[in-house]
C-alpha cells in the first residue's frame, strides 16, 4: 500500500494547497465539497484522499468488487471538481491509530504538502471517522519532523511547517451523546451546491446501500437538508461575517458547511479560511 504521488507543492507566492481527508468515499463530498470548490475558484490546488475504498459499503457485492466500483465513483467525483485523488490504503472498520496508519497518513501529508487540511471532527458517530481525525491530526504534527521515517510509504521530504487543520461537522451535527457540537464558523456554499450535488451523485452505489443500511432513501436530499440547516444556523449568527462590511450580517445564507479549527499548541491559530474566503466565512467566534 503506497500513497499516490502528486507534485503540486506551492511556494509562498501561490495560493495554498488544500487536502481533504475522509475515512470513506463520499465523506468529503457530503461535508466540505462546497468549500473546496470555493478555494479552487481562488486558485488553490485541491487534493482529496480517502483512508479506505468503502469495501464494506454493500450487502450484495464482495469487498473487491464494491471497492473497485467506489474507487471509480470517487475518481469521477474528483474529476467533476478538478481535484487529485489519493487512496491512503486502509479498509472499512480497520482504521486504527497505530504505527502503520500514522506513517501512511504522514506520507500522504508529505506528498501533497498542503497548507490547509480538512478532515473529520473528533467525536463523530463511528470510529473510522474518529480515528481518521486523530491520524490526520497526528500527520499534520509528524510530517515536519524529518526523523519520522515514512520511506516505506512515500519518498517526499518532511514538511516545512504544520498546516492549518480544520474539522468539518459531525454527522447530523451531534456528538455520540446527541448534543450539538457547536461549529467554530460556517462557510457559505450556496453557490456551490449544484457542483456539490453532482459530486455526491457520482457515488451511485451508495444511494441504494444507505437506503438498506440506514433507512435513508434520499441520498442527495439528506445532504442538501443538512447544508440548509447549517445555512439557517449561519444566518442566525449576529455580528458581521469575518472580513465583511458592517451591516452585512443580515443576509440569508441558503446553504453552508460548518467547521472547527484545531487550535492546540504548535498548530497555526490564524483562520486562513476567513482570510481566503472573507465574504463567505460567517461566525468567527473562536478566533
Ligand atoms: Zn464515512
Amino acid at each position: 500500500m503506497t500513497v499516490s504521488s502528486g507534485k503540486s507543492r506551492s511556494s509562498s507566492d501561490q495560493p495554498p494547497v488544500v487536502l481533504a481527508v475522509g475515512a470513506h468515499p463520499d465523506d468529503v463530498e457530503i461535508n466540505c465539497a462546497g468549500t473546496l470548490k470555493a478555494l479552487q475558484d481562488i486558485g488553490c490546488a485541491i487534493h482529496v484522499a480517502t483512508m479506505t475504498l468503502g469495501d464494506c459499503g454493500s450487502k450484495e457485492l464482495p469487498s473487491d468488487e464494491i471497492s473497485c466500483m467506489r474507487r471509480a465513483e470517487t475518481e469521477e467525483a474528483c474529476r467533476i471538481l478538478g481535484a487529485r485523488y489519493h487512496y491512503v490504503g486502509s479498509r472499512d472498520f480497520c482504521i486504527f491509530n497505530d504505527d502503520v496508519h500514522n506513517r501512511h497518513t504522514t506520507a500522504l501529508l508529505r506528498e501533497v504538502a498542503p497548507q490547509i487540511v480538512l478532515t473529520h471532527s473528533p467525536g463523530d458517530y463511528m470510529l473510522d471517522h474518529d480515528n481518521t481525525s486523530v491520524l490526520v491530526r497526528n500527520a499534520c504534527f509528524y510530517a515536519p519532523a524529518p526523523n519520522y521515517d515514512c520511506s516505506r510509504f512515500g519518498a517526499a521530504p518532511a514538511l516545512s511547517a504544520i498546516p492549518h487543520l480544520y474539522y468539518w461537522d459531525v454527522m447530523e451535527g451531534v456528538d455520540i451523546f446527541g448534543k450539538r457540537m457547536a461549529p467554530g464558523f460556517y462557510v457559505d456554499v450556496s453557490g456551490e451546491m449544484e457542483l456539490k450535488s453532482r459530486m455526491l451523485a457520482a457515488h451511485r452505489s451508495q444511494r441504494e446501500w444507505l437506503r438498506v443500511q440506514h433507512g435513508m432513501d434520499e441520498y442527495l436530499d439528506t445532504m442538501r437538508n443538512w447544508a440548509a440547516a447549517c445555512g439557517r444556523e449561519a444566518s442566525a449568527i449576529t455580528g458581521p461575517p469575518a472580513g465583511g462590511k458592517p451591516g452585512s450580517a443580515d443576509r440569508t445564507i441558503a446553504y453552508a458547511e460548518a467547521f472547527r479549527q484545531h487550535l492546540g499548541h504548535a498548530y497555526p491559530r490564524d483562520n486562513i479560511l476567513a482570510v481566503l474566503l472573507p465574504s463567505r466565512v460567517v461566525g468567527n467566534a473562536d478566533y
